[in-house]
């Protein structure tokens, strides 16, 4: 096991935190009679959710087959990340890593917490060059690396992550947003060996419950206790935990929409063989394509004037757009629409 200390690396009043403990989530009743946070006694949603989300997480944990000490529950990753940046990173003096391209928010929570954004270029094939990233964590203060695996906007998987995690002396966030769709194994089972290690998953990609707003950390016991304590305690609403934690049960529901997705994604990789301007399709292991176009800029605005709404990455990307995988009804008018294109 990696040799490392936890305390080191959190900001020192985080580590000082009197932490808001929600006292009937954590003891066992009966049948109380709940006078105890001046909620109202009439109504549907009258009463405050359980801040330890306990049975979600014990869904989870038989799904994923990790004890339910070692996950946090998010509204969304995005915020788990926020909460991240916020136990680790000392406003004004530390650094977070991140790939470039990837998924923006990491720089973006970053920055509202006053933290500097150093950015890791990928090379032409959007895989990370070893010896750059050890030139980069050489003399910079760096807290967090944020490894996006598939990473967005790319698609493509990070190989040899164990290599980053082993390597970097701060915490490693692998963001495994799309894994779902890859066939990849989640770093998850890396946990025990790496006590610097988080993964990060989601509810709303693959498992089509973006609306819910439900994100999920699996580390170490110490992170995890770090991260729910700088959570609001009431951070997932009653609807959307109840929800999650029924459809969980049916586990075909995401194994349908992973099957869907990838013969969508398949279909739409042999119709775009057939359209001009397109100049090279990027591989993909997650649920979009980063497509490369000839006249990126009239393809897109000829897109948009139909309403089908793509995410134009150019100029970070040159001549690029991501374009997710849609149902058969949608893919089709994508694809009839860059037919009509004129170079
Ligand atoms: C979509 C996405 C997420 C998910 O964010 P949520 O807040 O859970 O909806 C996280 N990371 C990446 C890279 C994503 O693309």
């Amino acid at each position: 096991m990696k040799e490392f200390n936890i305390n080191s690396l959190v900001r020192k009043n985080i580590l000082e935190l009197q932490p808001y403990i929600s006292f009937r989530d954590h003891n066992e009743f009966e049948n109380p009679i709940l006078l105890d946070v001046n909620e109202s006694p009439y109504g549907e949603l009258n009463r405050y959710p359980d801040s330890t989300q306990k049975k979600l997480k014990q869904k989870l944990s038989e799904i994923k087959n990790i004890s339910a000490d070692q996950m946090a529950i998010g509204n969304g990753s995005d915020e788990l990340i926020d909460l991240i940046i916020k136990v680790f990173c000392e406003p004004k003096n530390d650094s977070i890593l991140m790939m470039n391209p990837s998924f923006a928010m990491y720089g973006f929570y970053a920055s509202i917490n006053e933290n500097k954004v150093v950015k890791l270029d990928l090379n032409e094939n959007f895989k990370i060059i070893k010896e750059d990233f050890l030139n980069t964590i050489i003399g910079n203060q760096l807290k967090i690396f944020f490894l996006c695996s598939p990473n967005n906007p790319t698609g493509n998987s990070i190989d040899d992550i164990e290599f980053y995690v082993q390597n970097f002396k701060g915490i490693v966030v692998v963001d495994e947003a799309y894994i779902e769709f890859s066939g990849k194994k989640s770093c998850i089972e890396l946990l025990e060996e790496y006590p610097n290690l988080i993964v990060l998953q989601t509810f709303s990609k693959a498992w089509g419950m973006a609306g819910a707003r439900v994100g999920v950390a699996y580390s170490s016991k110490e992170i995890i206790k770090l991260i729910n304590m700088v959570k609001a305690p009431y951070n997932i609403n009653s609807l959307s935990l109840n929800k999650i934690t029924e459809l969980i049960n049916i586990k075909d529901n995401i194994n349908k929409n992973i099957e869907n997705t990838l013969i969508e994604k398949s279909w739409l990789k042999n119709k775009f063989r057939e359209i001009d301007c397109i100049k090279k399709v990027y591989p993909s292991d997650a649920n979009f394509f980063l497509i490369e176009f000839e006249n990126v800029e009239k393809v897109y605005e000829k897109l948009l004037k139909k309403e089908i709404l793509t995410s134009k990455r150019s100029p970070q990307i040159p001549n690029c757009i991501r374009i997710n995988v849609g149902n058969r009804e949608e893919n089709i008018q994508l694809i009839n629409v860059l037919k009509s294109i004129e170079l």
